[in-house]
């Protein structure tokens, strides 16, 4: 089998652009097409115009290739030296960020055309599940009331749900506003649902990550995500050694090397790689076993589709340390819950691991259609 073509497909609801702000208004789709009719699926967490011109871009020079030149005439079933190859002719613009996002959804597409190929579903390529079904936390942002936020737990408990996280909206603005908005949340939630908060990186201030950090513990929240800038490592190692919250960080972040630094000089005690970003399936697999070796709980990251939330399920349920949460946005925008024909089966709280061949979802390319821009 031979990789053909690779296809760069830009989403974005153009209608509402500017009022959403929860960032799922616009959405990038890769298709890598093969010379045996098997078509695979991925999807990158970044911008859909810089992972178009990452993948598109001409060849310049040997360690400055854009990816799709890279990939043609290839076997998709020899994945690691095809991402051994695309790590290092980008490696002029690459090694981080945007360039390891748009390999995510290269990587993603071939172990969908893998699954596809010998029939079974990506889990199992992986080694098999531990689980079947993953916890699922609603994830939301912040509302601006106490009112607003003891409503929305109730709601999201009353819908099966057995952990909501709050993140972002106006969380940071003012530190007794912020612990009133927990503590709301808590005594609307009692002791049956677990609660909780992403900072979205809002502390400039140590001293006031730790005075908040130890308000938060008061409401038993599980963990306190992004602090600070997962580049932060000194901050976020005082932090977690100043206080008895969980510190959880990772969603920006890409590649083994990046996560290294992070649990070895940013003593963080949860990690939350992004299937989207990290470098794709095969990359999560590394960064999540290595932080195996370090006990530390890896609890990925996922706010998009269901394209990116099946690939994050099936390598939830296969990594030893994995299974624990299966994040769950709650946005419902079209390019959210529109993107498969069938959506992701969320079953009393839980998320069900697809069974169907590859990542075991379809494109609906009807919502393509709507929402393609050029
Ligand atoms: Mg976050």
């Amino acid at each position: 089998m031979k990789i053909t073509d690779i296809e760069v497909i830009k989403l974005r609801q153009k209608e509402d652009i500017e009022a959403i702000g929860d960032s799922t208004q616009d959405a990038v789709i890769i298709k890598v097409h093969t010379d045996e009719g098997i078509t695979g699926l991925g999807e990158v967490a970044s911008s859909p115009y810089v992972v178009d011109a990452l993948i598109n871009a001409p060849s310049s020079k040997f360690l400055c290739t854009g990816l799709k030149s890279i990939c043609i005439g290839r076997d998709p079933l020899e994945n690691e030296p095809l991402w051994a190859d695309m790590y290092k002719q980008s490696s002029w613009f690459g090694l981080r960020g945007g360039a390891i996002q748009a390999m995510s959804g290269i990587d993603m597409a071939l172990w969908d055309i893998k699954g596809k190929a010998l029939g079974l579903p990506v889990y199992k390529l992986l080694g098999g599940s531990f689980k079947k079904k993953i916890r699922a936390y609603a994830s939301v942002l912040f509302p601006d009331t106490e009112a607003e936020i003891a409503a929305m737990v109730k709601c999201y408990a009353a819908q099966g749900f057995t952990a909501i996280k709050f993140g972002w909206g106006k969380f940071g603005n003012v530190p007794e506003e912020d612990i009133g908005l927990v503590r709301a949340a808590r005594e609307a939630a009692g002791n049956a649902v677990d609660i909780m908060v992403d900072a979205g990186a809002c502390y400039r201030d140590l001293h006031m990550a730790i005075h908040q950090a130890r308000e938060l513990e008061k409401y038993d929240v599980y963990w306190l995500e992004e602090p600070f800038p997962p580049d932060d490592l000194l901050a976020l190692a005082k932090l977690s050694q100043a206080t008895d919250i969980r510190i959880a960080t990772g969603e920006r972040l890409s590649t083994r090397y990046q996560f290294r630094d992070l649990i070895e000089r940013g003593k963080v005690d949860v990690i939350q790689p992004d299937v989207g970003r990290v470098g794709g399936i095969s990359e999560f697999r590394k960064v999540a076993f290595i932080s195996q070796m370090f006990e530390i709980p890896c609890v990925p990251h996922a706010w998009s589709s269901d394209i990116l939330l099946a690939a994050t399920l099936h390598i939830n349920a296969s990594i030893p340390n994995g299974g624990i949460f299966q994040e769950f946005c709650l946005s419902g925008r079209p390019l959210r819950k529109d993107l498969v024909r069938e959506p992701l089966q969320l079953q009393d709280g839980c998320l069900v691991v697809p069974e169907k061949a590859g990542l075991g979802i379809e494109l609906n390319e009807d919502t393509v259609d709507k929402y393609r821009i050029l």
